[in-house]
């Protein structure tokens, strides 16, 4: 399963999901904030900002296998993501 997720809140404020393992089996959705705008966001603007986060490797990553645009807390190693990892190198979880 690959996440990868921007949500406003309230209008103002663009949040950013990513993924972290507290314990092995458990993957939990973390919200961080990642930009805001006093007034809001023009559509624009929002989209934007949404392209930008998506290509920033702290929170996403493309894997060298499927392609795909991954959360970065889904990654096996650098460039791939759990899915592939499963299939390449035979990792289960
Ligand atoms: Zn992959």
């Amino acid at each position: 399963m690959l996440v990868s997720q921007t949500r406003l809140c309230e209008g103002k404020t663009l949040e950013v999901a990513t993924t972290q393992w507290p314990h092995p089996h458990e993957p939990v959705l973390v919200w961080r904030r990642a930009r805001s705008w006093k007034h809001g966001p023009t559509p624009e603007q929002l989209e934007r900002a949404r392209q930008r986060l998506l290509t920033t490797r702290k929170y996403f990553f493309r894997c060298k296998f499927c392609q795909e645009l991954a959360d970065s807390g889904w990654s096996y190693e650098s460039d791939v993501c759990y899915g592939c990892a499963t299939v390449h190198f035979g990792v289960l979880y």
